[in-house]
C-alpha cells in the first residue's frame, strides 16, 4: 500500500466518521437522547467494521456472491492483498508450468533416468527407465537392487566414489552395451542414468581391434624387412656404392615404422583393460635408478642431469606401463632440449601424495598446443619430432597409463625457457 493511498484511505474514513457522527449528533440534539444516540452510533460503527471484515475475508476465500469491502481502510487493504494474491498466483502458475515442462522433457528423454534415495530406494523414473528396467509406478519406494540383480551393477551402485561410468555389455536380458552413471544430486539423493551406447561402443571396439590387429600383422613382415636391411648394411663391401644411401634411409624409416607399431600395440594393450590383473607394488625408486643409468650413458656428455629420487617410495600399479610413462617423459625432455641444457627428474612424496616431475630447459611449448599434446600423432613440430626419432604416440601412452593409475598429466611450459611435465599419485 503506498503512503498516499493510505493517507487517502484514512482521510476518507475520517470524513465518513465525521459526517455519520454529525448526523447522529443532530438526531441526539433533536431527541435529547444523547447517551443512547452515542451508543447507537458506536454499535452502528462496529457493525459496519465487522461486515467489512467479513467481506474482506470472504472475498479472499473467493466465496461467491460476496462484494468486496467498500469502506475506507478495508477497501484499500483488500485491493493490496488481492493484488499480491494475483501476483503470487501468476508466479505459482508459471512455476507449475515450468516444472510440468521439465517433467515432460525428462519423461521424453531416450536415456533412462531413475531418482534414488540414499538407500537406493526408487523415488521417480522416466518412461525409458520404465521400459529398460521393467519397473512400474507401484515399484516406487522399493530398493533398486531387488529389481536389477546384475552383480556388477549392484556393486557399482554400492560404491561410495562414483567418478567413473560403468559399461555393461549385457543388461536386463539385452545384449547391448549400456553406459551407466550415478550422480549425487540433492542432499544425498542419487540420479541413475542408463544410456544405450551400443553403436558407439561397437565402433570404438572395431577401431581398437583394427589398430591392434593391423599393428600385429605388420610387425612380423617389418621385422623380416628390417633384418634383411641390417644384413645388407652390415656388408658394405658387397653393396654397390649408389645403393648405400637409399639402403641407409630405408633402414632408418623401417626402424621408425617399427617404433610406431610397438607404440600402437602398447596403446591397445593399455586400452584393453587387462592391466587391472597385473597390479603389484612397483618400486618406483628402483625403476627410476635403472632408467638413470641408461640416460646418463646416453646424454651425460651433453646435458646437465639431475635425478632426485626419494628412496623406498613405492606405488601400487603396473610396472611396465609405468616404466614407459617415465621413459617417455624423460626421453622427451632430452629430445626437445638443445645440447648444454639441464634436465631434472624428481620422485618424492609430501602430505598430498606421491609426485613425479621432469623439468627441462628446452624449447618449450606455446599455450595453444598444451591441451592437444596427448592426442595420438599430435606434434608441435612434425619435422623435429621425426628427426629425433619420435612416433607422436609417447604422450598418448602416458595419458592412458596415468588414467589407469587414477592420475593425470600436468604440463607447464614457456616457449624458449623449458617445460615441466608432472603427475601426482595418491
Ligand atoms: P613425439 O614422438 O613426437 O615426441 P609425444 O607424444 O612424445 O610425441 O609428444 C608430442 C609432442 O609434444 C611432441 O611432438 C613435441 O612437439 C611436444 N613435446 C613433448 N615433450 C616435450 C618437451 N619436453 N618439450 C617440448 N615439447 C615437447
Amino acid at each position: 500500500m503506498s503512503r498516499s493511498s493510505v493517507s487517502r484511505a484514512i482521510s476518507r474514513e475520517l470524513i465518513w466518521v465525521a459526517i455519520s457522527l454529525g448526523i447522529f449528533l443532530f438526531f441526539a440534539w433533536l431527541t435529547g437522547f444523547w447517551v443512547l444516540t452515542l451508543f447507537a452510533y458506536i454499535f452502528f460503527y462496529l457493525i459496519r467494521q465487522i461486515w467489512s471484515f467479513y467481506q474482506f475475508e470472504a472475498c479472499l476465500r473467493e466465496v461467491p456472491n460476496v462484494d468486496s469491502p467498500q469502506t475506507g481502510i478495508w477497501e484499500e487493504l483488500y485491493s493490496l492483498v488481492s493484488h499480491k494474491q494475483r501476483a503470487l498466483k501468476k508466479r505459482a502458475d508459471l512455476q507449475n508450468n515450468k516444472s510440468e515442462q521439465f517433467h515432460a522433457a525428462s519423461m521424453a528423454l531416450p536415456i533412462a533416468i531413475v531418482s534414488l534415495t540414499k538407500n537406493h530406494k526408487i523415488e521417480w523414473f522416466n518412461n525409458a527407465a520404465q521400459t529398460l528396467l521393467s519397473i512400474k509406478p507401484s515399484d516406487t519406494g522399493r530398493k533398486l537392487e531387488t529389481l536389477v540383480r546384475q552383480p556388477e551393477f549392484i556393486q557399482y551402485l554400492k560404491q561410495k566414489e562414483l567418478e567413473k561410468p560403468l559399461f555393461l555389455e549385457a543388461f536386463m536380458g539385452q545384449t547391448r552395451t549400456y553406459r551407466c552413471e550415478i550422480f549425487d544430486y540433492y542432499h544425498g539423493h542419487r540420479l541413475l542414468m542408463l544410456e544405450d551406447v551400443h553403436e558407439l561402443y561397437n565402433l570404438a571396439k572395431i577401431r581398437k581391434d583394427f589398430v591392434a590387429n593391423a599393428s600385429h600383422e605388420l610387425r612380423t613382415p617389418l621385422t623380416v624387412v628390417n633384418g634383411y636391411l641390417e644384413m645388407m648394411i652390415d656388408v658394405p663391401d658387397q653393396i654397390p656404392i649408389f645403393w648405400k644411401k637409399p639402403l641407409g634411409q630405408m633402414h632408418h624409416q623401417s626402424l621408425r615404422m617399427q617404433a610406431i607399431i610397438e607404440d600402437l600395440l602398447t596403446l591397445s594393450k593399455i586400452e584393453s583393460d587387462t592391466l587391472v590383473n597385473a597390479i603389484t607394488v612397483v618400486k618406483v625408486d628402483e625403476v627410476l635408478k635403472n632408467i638413470e643409468v641408461d640416460i646418463r650413458y646416453l646424454y651425460s656428455e651433453d646435458y646437465d642431469i639431475h635425478f632426485l629420487i626419494e628412496e623406498g617410495l613405492t606405488l601400487k600399479g603396473v610396472e611396465e606401463p609405468l616404466k614407459s610413462v617415465f621413459t617417455n617423459l624423460i626421453s622427451n625432455a632430452f629430445r626437445y632440449t638443445p645440447k648444454g641444457g639441464k634436465v631434472s627428474v624428481r620422485w618424492y612424496s609430501d602430505a598430498s601424495g606421491l609426485h613425479f616431475e621432469v623439468e627441462d630447459t628446452g624449447i618449450g611449448i606455446s599455450k595453444e598446443h598444451l591441451s592437444r599434446l596427448t592426442e595420438r600423432f599430435y606434434r608441435v613440430d612434425t619435422a623435429r619430432s621425426r628427426e629425433s626419432g619420435g612416433t607422436g604416440l609417447g604422450l598418448a601412452i602416458v595419458k592412458h597409463v596415468l588414467e589407469k593409475h587414477d592420475s593425470e598429466l600436468k604440463i607447464q611450459s614457456q616457449i624458449g625457457k623449458g617445460s615441466i611435465f608432472s603427475c601426482d599419485f595418491l
